[in-house]
């Protein structure tokens, strides 16, 4: 392993085991002669990793009979769009719960398609919360419900699946997928892009309850419609290959490691150590209310905000990178996806503690 540990919300770091693994096979994989680059997509050695991926996804997840697993490409932005184009049909509105600035852009994408209902809120710029349930303005004749699972900017969270009663859950999920065991059953539709949990970027991962799937919307390209995306196994055109193998061995690793009951509690007790310390000094902050907590994605704040370069070079020097926050929170930003280990949390807190107790 190199001597940095990355932080970085995305594309972000990815097991050690797996880049080796990919190193490995890097020029010759499994004696075909050629890097999984260069292959064919309709070549058998490509097939046979596309299916191995799907295979482990649906395992890991436990994705239960009636759902498609989709791989497609444009990221979870793209995916703003084209769930309206495959699931409005004839209706004209979706309810959103927006929790951060995720959710409240793909609002506004959907609004390309249809009415955009915003059925709840926290306060915008600084969503630090998820609003009650029972404050949701949800209605029985929308399509679907969209839910961001996890804000990536906002450090937000949902701790627990909300009941939408019988209209179909969407969930963008790009943050935390595969982070928490997980009942795919409760949702209508998952979609993600790679390159925060499962893989590089390029690839976008779409689960979806077939009997929900409607006549596009007029416009939808081909590659975007799921049922013939799924048709042709998610190889209408050339899929991002690469990624595609990559995501298939981490879902193995993930597989290896414990599965998501294993990991859950690793993440829990990673997270546990920088909100602890968060929560116990007043040098640095986390605004989120704690119920509603991000264990993947720890904005945090110095209370001397001109100490912030200071800051961020002084972890650059002790190998700690990718921590300046997103720019609608400032700050700083502590990621800590699946392939974080514990041992790169304490590092980052041996350099917090010791650089606030030099600022004190
Ligand atoms: C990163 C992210 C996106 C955007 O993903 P792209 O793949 O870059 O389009 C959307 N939603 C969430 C929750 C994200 O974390």
């Amino acid at each position: 392993m190199s001597g940095v540990v990355n932080f970085s919300a995305g594309p972000a770091m990815l097991p050690p085991a797996v880049l080796a693994q990919v190193q490995a096979e890097l020029l010759d994989w499994r004696g075909t002669g050629m890097s999984v680059m260069e292959m064919s997509h309709r070549d058998r050695a490509f097939m046979s990793i596309a299916q191995d991926c799907e295979q482990r996804i649906r395992e890991v997840l436990s994705v239960p009979p009636g759902y498609l697993v989709l791989f497609m490409q444009g990221g979870a932005s793209a995916q703003f769009g084209v769930v309206p184009q495959n699931l409005l049909g004839d209706r004209r509105s979706a309810d959103f719960v927006v929790t951060g600035a995720w959710g409240s852009k793909a609002a506004a994408e959907f609004s390309y398609f249809g009415q955009a209902h915003v059925a709840a809120s926290g306060a915008a710029g600084h969503y630090t919360s998820i609003p009650d349930r029972a404050d949701w303005d949800l209605r029985a004749d929308a399509a679907y419900v969209h839910i961001t699972t996890n804000e990536t900017v906002h450090g937000v969270q949902f701790q627990t699946l909300p009941d939408v009663g019988e209209v179909p859950l969407v969930a963008d999920m790009s943050s935390d997928i595969a982070s928490y065991p997980l009942d795919v059953s409760r949702f209508g539709l998952i979609y993600a892009g790679a390159q925060k949990n499962i893989g590089p970027a390029g690839l976008t991962l779409v689960i979806v309850r077939e009997d929900l799937i409607r006549p596009v919307l007029p416009g939808t390209l081909t590659v975007n419609r799921y049922a013939t995306v799924a048709a042709n196994d998610s190889m209408l055109n050339t899929p991002p290959c690469f990624a595609w193998y990559v995501c298939g061995l981490v879902f193995r690793w993930l597989q290896e490691t414990g599965g998501l009951a294993a990991r859950a509690q690793i993440n829990r007790r990673k997270a546990a150590l920088l909100y602890d310390y968060l929560d116990a000094q007043d040098f640095y902050q986390n605004p989120v209310v704690q119920s509603c907590r991000s264990l993947m994605n720890v904005p945090f704040t110095l209370a001397r905000p001109e100490l912030d370069q200071a800051f961020l070079d002084g972890a650059a020097t002790a190998g700690l990178v990718g921590l300046k926050g997103h720019r609608l929170v400032g700050g700083m930003r502590a990621s800590l996806y699946n392939a974080m280990p514990e041992s790169g949390v304490r590092a980052l807190l041996d350099y917090m503690k010791e650089f606030a107790r030099s600022r004190a």
